[in-house]
């Protein structure tokens, strides 16, 4: 946060943003462990939050650090080779969109833009509660909205956008996103429920070997886990607010294989 100028050490750092609807957070990420090599700032989300003054946000968070390596950042929708898809927790003027020329632009460098639930899946298979694990990984984010990252053996399936399935009628973070628990007044047993039952929905169609459930809730598990009665292990984040930060980083730093968990040690940027 000191603008210090990054050395040789920096062949093994990495810069993640992670666009939220309330905040933009940015930080250098230790590539090797997943740790944080700077102070995690966060900024606001300019309010309306369309591309411009996010774009104003990254570069600042970019300068902060005196960054100048590979970038990643992450956006709170579907994003397919950089071009954003759908926006539906952030402006809709996002959609169409080349957010990986428009941060690009802003900051002067390459820039690498993924889904943001897809870069916390990323982050957990890697270095957190999902290290290691084989099979298909489901990583669930619930905030704003409910996002969703497929993982299997190592291999990301981007953009599956899990939570707008439709289920009991409604798009499913409509009914059970962690904000609609806060804005129906919903005690956790309640709310627990609407998981349970979207969980079930997940487990017939993916049969996964497990859950991996993020976003602030996570922090709470103990509230709520127990009222959750599936079949599959649920196991909650591990890396808490870092997730979107550290899987941004390590999807640019590894832009041919982005949607590897692990880098294959392959060659060019290839995109
Ligand atoms: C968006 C997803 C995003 C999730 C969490 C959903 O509304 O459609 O792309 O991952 O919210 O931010």
């Amino acid at each position: 946060m000191n603008g210090d100028p990054i050395d040789s050490d920096a062949i093994r750092l990495g810069f993640g943003v992670d666009i939220g609807g309330s905040g933009i957070k940015g930080a250098i990420v230790d590539l090797e462990t997943g740790s944080l090599r700077s102070e995690r700032e966060r900024i606001a989300t300019p309010r309306p939050a369309t591309p411009g003054p996010v774009a104003e946000v990254v570069a600042r968070l970019v300068d902060d650090h005196g960054w100048n390596g590979p970038l990643g950042v992450t956006f709170p929708g579907v994003v397919r080779s950089g071009c954003v898809g759908t926006a539906a927790n952030l402006d809709p003027e996002w959609i169409g969109v080349r957010a990986d020329e428009l941060f690009g632009a802003a900051v002067g460098s390459d820039v690498v833009v993924l889904n943001d639930a897809d870069a916390a899946g990323l982050a957990e298979v890697r270095f957190g509660a999902a290290r290691g694990r084989s099979g298909v990984v489901i990583v669930l984010t619930f905030g704003t909205g409910i996002g969703s990252a497929i993982i299997n053996d190592g291999v990301l399936v981007p953009n599956t956008e899990l939570g707008h399935l439709e289920l009991d009628g409604a798009v499913a973070e409509r009914r059970a996103a962690a904000r609609i628990r806060k804005k129906e007044g919903l005690g956790w047993k309640r709310w627990a429920g609407r998981v349970e039952r979207y969980l079930r929905h997940l487990e017939r169609i993916f049969s996964p070997e497990v859950f991996v459930v993020g976003g602030g809730v996570s922090k709470h598990s103990e509230k709520w886990f127990g009222y959750l009665d599936v079949s599959t292990e649920i196991v909650p984040a591990s890396l808490a607010n870092g997730a979107g930060i550290v899987g941004a980083a390590l999807a640019a730093a590894t832009p041919v294989d982005r949607t590897r968990a692990r880098p294959s040690g392959g060659g060019g940027r290839g995109r």
